[in-house]
Order: structure tokens, then sequence, then C-alpha cells
């Protein structure tokens, strides 16, 4: 315990309390120049490659206010569905600024996707049909996602199973798929590939690089296309607990660097560009949940009961995943409580914490749950009726603007207002 590094919340407690009296708890806050200076980052690691750029995962953070940040260092975005294409094109993302990496597609979405001049990267070889009959047409520029099969292992232990995944063309079917996309007119041509997740490794990017610009080599080879493309798509991780140490972006551009020159210079592809397609790792760290304590239980077990719950962060109910939890004010003090943090969902599996070592809390407390800037928000449900939360932006300069209000119940029951049971009630206003 005594070695862990600390994890300190880019907010300060006396900030926070300003905050609470303009907006209730719980709710998502989020660090502008986090955000910023993270952006520069990745585009400084990559600024060896012409092409680069970033189509930030907009299913991490469906919010036009952080998108329109993410657009200063000229990202783009990378789209999943119809309504995240619909917010790309509103923030004034558009043709090769919007990636449509999607799965299981409906038609409707590739004929949105190609109306936006969107690059549409195809999950499956049957898609290449159907979207040639979706859209009467096969685009100029295309991408099809790559899937190896088997395991993917790193040096540090982390692997994930490419082979279970549901992802993705396999080797043979790329091939294929390159060819027969060339001969129904496609003209320039990407390799897409996510092979693991929440990777906690400068290796992970560079290992997959080398095994896409072998395949991407073989694909000039073997079909004659001309690759414009990689995309290395996302998985790059965070450090959510203390004891991980967090990627180091410079060294990951400079692993991809020195994987590009051994492998695509000598091929004659040089000028390919390389993508990613980052979510948690562009916005992870940069933002919180902010909850407070309400009540204290002590049965079986000590429990805090905070005003936050599985359905504003699903991640440790749904993955048992870590986050970081910080006492506001109580920094310093020893952490010599047991505790299981806790929501008010009817599932015992609403735990923020199990067995977390924590100072001793007292109801009121504010309490910052760390990481949650990525596939925070974004994973929220109305299970049990819960609202979600509303999502703020500590700017740069210290003040706050609300990006996203919260939920209300005339949203929870909006779906209904079609229907005279609730029609005229009370309870939906018009
Ligand atoms: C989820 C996803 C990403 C982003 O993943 P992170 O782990 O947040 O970096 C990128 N591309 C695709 C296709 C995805 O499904």
């Amino acid at each position: 315990m005594e070695n862990k590094k600390k994890k300190v919340p880019f907010v300060t407690k006396a900030q926070l309390e300003e905050m609470v009296k303009q907006y209730p708890t719980p709710f998502h806050l989020y660090d502008e120049k986090g955000i910023r200076e993270n952006a520069k980052a990745v585009k400084d690691a990559f600024a060896w490659n012409k092409g680069f750029r970033e189509y930030f995962a907009v299913k991490a953070t469906p919010n036009p206010f952080i998108l329109s940040l993410l657009k200063d260092y000229d990202c783009g975005c990378d789209c999943s569905s119809l309504t995240e294409l619909m917010m790309a094109d509103a923030v004034g993302f558009g043709g090769e600024h919007i990636m449509f990496s999607s799965n299981d597609t409906p038609a409707e979405e590739f004929a949105f996707a190609d109306q936006l001049g969107a690059i549409i990267n195809l999950d499956d070889f049957t898609h290449i049909d159907f979207l040639e009959q979706t859209i009467g047409k096969i685009p100029e520029t295309i991408s099809c996602r790559y899937n190896p099969g088997g395991v993917f292992l790193l040096s540090n232990g982390i692997m994930d199973n490419p082979g279970d995944s549901k992802y993705g063309f396999t080797h043979d079917q790329m091939i294929e798929g390159f060819r027969i996309l060339k001969e129904k007119g496609a003209k320039y041509f990407g390799v897409h590939a996510f092979l693991a997740s929440n990777t906690v490794t400068n290796e992970y990017y560079p290992k997959l690089a080398r095994q896409l610009f072998e395949l991407v080599v073989e694909l000039k080879e073997k079909t004659g296309c001309d690759i414009r493309f990689i995309n290395l798509s996302g998985g790059v991780g965070i450090a959510y607990s203390p004891d991980q140490t967090p990627n180091d972006i410079a060294a990951i551009g400079a692993g991809v660097k020195e994987a590009f020159e051994e492998i695509l210079i000598p091929a004659g592809l040089a000028d390919v560009a390389i993508y990613t397609e980052m979510g948690r790792f562009m916005l992870g760290p940069y933002g919180c949940l902010v909850t407070a304590a309400i009540h204290e239980k002590h049965t079986y077990k000590e429990y805090i009961g905070v005003d936050a719950c599985a359905a504003n962060l699903m991640r440790p109910a749904m993955y048992g995943a870590y986050h970081h939890i910080t006492v506001m004010g109580k920094e310093d003090a020893p952490c010599d409580r047991k505790y299981d943090v806790v929501g008010s969902l009817c599932e015992n599996n609403d735990k923020f914490a199990v067995d977390r070592m924590l100072p001793e809390i007292e109801k009121g407390d504010l309490l910052v749950i760390h990481d949650t800037g990525a596939h925070g928000f974004s994973m929220g449900y109305n299970y049990n009726g819960r609202l979600r939360s509303a999502e703020v932006l500590l700017k740069e300069d210290g003040s706050t603007q609300l990006i996203r209000r919260a939920e209300t119940p005339n949203d929870y029951f909006a779906t209904f207002d079609c229907f005279d049971i609730l029609k005229n009630s009370k309870y939906i206003t018009n």
C-alpha cells in the first residue's frame, strides 16, 4: 500500500463545493485542459507520419462539446451507428473525417454514412455485396476490418481472443475481399484491426502495427490494390489502478514508427497513413463521476451509499472494473476503513467498490470516482427508472460549462407521449 502511486483528481474540493451549488450530484465532470494536452501529445507522437489522424471513438464519450474540442487537433470521428453519425455531422465533421467502423450494420446506416461521404470500414466479407446492393455502388475509398483469429499475446501477459470475437474478415477473406472490391471499382484501400482492449503497455500498437504492415505488404503483392491507410483502431488503455504505469504515447508512436520503417518503407509503402480510433486513451482519465455519500449502513459489511449508481457508470457492475475513488478533503487521512461503495439499483452488483480501504466517510462527503471520461456516461441506462446525470466541462480558465443537462422524468416518460395513458398526465409536459 505504501508504495502505491497517488491518483490525484483534476479538480479540488473547493472547486467541487462551488460546482455542487450549481449542478446537483451526481454528475460527470470533464477536464478540458487534460483533454487538450493529451490530444496534442497524440498528434505529436505520430507527427512522423504525414497522413496520421486520430478518429475519436464517439461511443466512448458521445458529446458534441467534447467532439468540438478534439476537432482543434484535426481529429476525426469513428462512428458505429446512425445517431453517432448524426452527431459527427452536426458538429461539422464530414467526408474523410468520419470513419464508419460498425458491425452487423443496418442498410440505412450504410446509406447514411455514404451520404455523409464517410469512409466505410467493412466488418464482414458478406457486407461487400450488402453495401453494393444498399448504395448501388462500391465507394472509391473502402476499408476492411481484419481478424487474424487465435489469441493475441503481449509480453506482460495481456492477451485477448480475436478468435472468439465476432469482428472482422479472416486472412483469406481479406485477400479475396480486396480483389472483389477492386473489381467492383474501389480505388483506395484501408486495413483496420482491433485485437486487444484496454492494453496498459506501450507494446500493443507496435505489435499490432507489425502484423497489419505485413498483411498490407501481402495484400499489395497479391491484389495490386492501392492501400492508403492502416487503422490501428482503439485498445490503448489507461491506468485505472494506482499501481499501473500509464501508457506513454510518445513511446507508442516511436514503436509504430520503427515497424513502419522496417516493413512498409522497404515495400514502397512510405506514403501510407496511420490512423487510430482511440476512445479510452483520449478521454478516460479526463473525466470523473462526482457523487455524494448519502447513507451508511452497518450490517454484515460496512456500506456507503452514494447518490450515483451503476446507471451512471456501468463498468464496475459489468466487468468488475476497478475505478479509483478519492474522498475529497480526506486525501491524507489514513485508509483504515473497509467499505463497499454502492448505488441504489435493486441489483446487488451495483457497487462502485467492494472491500475498498478508504478513509472514514461521513454523509455529505463528496467522492470522486476516477477515469470515467470514456465508456462512463455513455454506457448509462435507465434501469430502476434512474435518470442519466448531467455532464459538466471544467474549462481551462477554471470556469464550468454544462455540456449536457441531467435527464428529468419528462425525458424518461417521453417515449410514452403517443399513448393516452400518460399523454395528459402531469408527468409529461410539452
Ligand atoms: C470501441 C471501439 C474503439 C475505441 O476503443 P477504446 O478501447 O475506447 O480505445 C475504436 N474502434 C472501434 C471499432 C471500437 O469498437
